[in-house]
């Protein structure tokens, strides 16, 4: 029998508002322990929460972007579970009453699209780390987290492979960083996925019993762990036993998922509406308010990139990764006013200032563990690079050395060009006179060219660029070569 999976994911993302969600506590990571606490947050007694502003607006932003409908109210409930990073004894989530629902976000798959259904986005408290220490039978507790403002985003079971889930996970995070309202980072933990996973025969309706996957800090890891959850419930199905629901830790390292515990339901919670706070009303003057702050999104990015400049949808994606990737690209293009430009001009401009983003300054980047904010190459120094390319002033391969130069010097490059004496050889008469010496030299390579022979061509090519120390302009040789060969000038 032929099984299909059926996945849906809950993200955890933590907001970057100064406050936490409840409190005027600092949501900073890595303070001493207990160092970011106050009465409200360390659950004393009498104490009352009240509800930062900011939160509110942070879901609303990305309600909007994932296409969900907004509820005129919501409410605060209490989730009731004890746990030592818990001090009050119960969680401050929504439950009946959540603020967004029925959205969706579409994902680009092989070159096909898929709209994934959100469930729904609603706005909750962080709980504390517990710290287990290795060496002695003692465990501490830092509630320094307890409060921060958390969103989750829950999917509709829409998710039919390992490959579609981490789509899924990478447009939620994306959108997530160009809203700026988490700063998505894994390891740190503002950005969490659960997957939730079973199988059912293909082609039948009915879902099967899901298991819960926890504990994975990587777009990978998720895959990862969704490949292997999705062959052990086979596993369990083909051998004729039985899923059990339960929620299941991954362990990266042995790449296998270990049963933690069988998983609770929603009644076990004992939801019930927060007697402490008020419920939220949110007016179509606020949401037009907050709409009218979004930025553009990746996707929109990615669609006026393609359309604007003409560049290939893969290049639009690379660009579009990150908000400042992006702005990089576009002040690049924009350092050549247009009407300096022939129709022609425009889009070859567009893609050379894509090519040397993606892979020179990207790769650079990279290696160095830098943001693009870093970059020592602005983005007007890149387009004077371009600029001297097309001038002739030096070839593209010169240019490689320049911008690698530039990038570790900061220094433009007209002032690495006359440093290294980096100068393309135009001159026409120079160029014929190297030209023919070479034809002279290799008689018999020219009578097999006469014959027909096609790719004597690149050999002449190769011996004029050993010949010019690989500094004249390639455009040129070509063109005086074709024609030398042939017999003129
Ligand atoms: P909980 O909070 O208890 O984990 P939710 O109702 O919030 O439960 O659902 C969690 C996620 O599980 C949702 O993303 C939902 O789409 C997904 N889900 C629900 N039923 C199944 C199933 N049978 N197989 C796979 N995913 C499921
Ligand atoms: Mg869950
Ligand atoms: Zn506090």
């Amino acid at each position: 029998m032929e099984y299909e999976p059926v996945i849906g994911l809950e993200v955890h993302a933590q907001l970057l508002t100064e406050a936490k969600i409840f409190c005027g506590c600092s949501t900073k990571f890595g303070g001493a322990p207990n160092s970011h606490t106050c009465p409200v947050c360390l659950g004393m007694p009498g104490v009352l929460p009240v509800l930062n502003k900011k939160v509110v607006e942070f879901m609303l932003k990305m309600a909007l972007a994932t296409n969900c409908q907004i509820n005129p109210e919501c409410s605060f409930a209490r989730k009731n579970y004890f746990y030592p990073d818990l001090p009050k004894g119960y969680q401050i989530s929504q439950y009946a009453q959540p603020p967004a629902e029925h959205g969706w976000v579409e994902v680009e798959l092989n070159g096909g699209k898929k709209r994934i259904g959100i469930t729904r986005i609603h706005m909750e408290e962080d709980a504390g780390k517990l710290m287990h220490d290795e060496h002695n039978p003692v465990s501490r507790v830092d509630l320094n987290r307890t409060g921060v403002p958390l969103i989750e985003i829950v999917s509709e079971p829409d998710i039919r492979s390992a490959e579609e889930a981490a789509a899924y996970l990478r447009r939620i995070h994306e959108s997530l960083v160009y809203l700026e309202i988490c700063d998505g980072n894994m390891e740190e933990g503002s950005f969490r996925c659960d997957a939730n996973v079973s199988l059912r025969p293909k082609g039948t309706e009915a879902f099967g019993t899901r298991a819960e996957l926890k504990n994975m800090n990587s777009f990978r890891n998720v895959q990862r762990a969704l490949e292997y959850e999705i062959k052990r419930q086979q596993y369990v199905l083909e051998g004729g036993g039985e899923v059990i629901q339960e929620t299941r830790l991954w362990d990266d390292t042995a790449g296998v998922s270990h049963s933690m515990r069988s998983k609770e339901e929603a009644h076990d919670y004992r939801y019930f509406p927060d007697p402490d706070l008020v419920p939220v009303a949110i007016d179509e003057e606020w949401l037009s308010a907050v709409r009218k702050n979004q930025p553009e999104l990746p996707l929109e990015k990615r669609e006026r990139f393609v359309r604007a400049y003409q560049i290939p949808a893969y290049d639009a994606g690379v660009l579009t990764s990150t908000p400042a990737t992006a702005s990089f690209y576009e002040a690049t293009v924009k350092s050549f006013p247009p009407e300096t430009l022939t129709p022609t001009e425009t889009p070859a401009i567009a893609k050379a200032a894509s090519n040397w983003i993606m892979g020179d300054i990207l790769r650079f980047l990279n290696e160095d563990k830098k943001d693009i904010r870093e970059c020592p190459i602005t983005p007007a120094a890149l387009a004077a690079m371009i600029r001297l390319i097309r001038e002739g002033a030096i070839s593209g391969k010169m240019a490689k050395e320049v911008i690698e130069e530039m990038y570790r010097t900061g220094k433009t490059a007209e002032a690495i060009i006359k440093e290294k004496g980096l100068v393309q050889i135009t001159d026409e008469f120079a160029l014929v006179e190297m030209i023919a010496e070479i034809i002279g030299k290799h008689p018999d390579q020219l009578v097999q060219y006469r014959a027909g022979k096609e790719k004597v061509f690149g050999f002449f090519v190769g011996q004029v660029m050993k010949a010019t120390q690989g500094k004249a302009n390639p455009k040129l040789i070509n063109d005086l070569l074709k024609k030398m060969l042939a017999g003129g000038t």
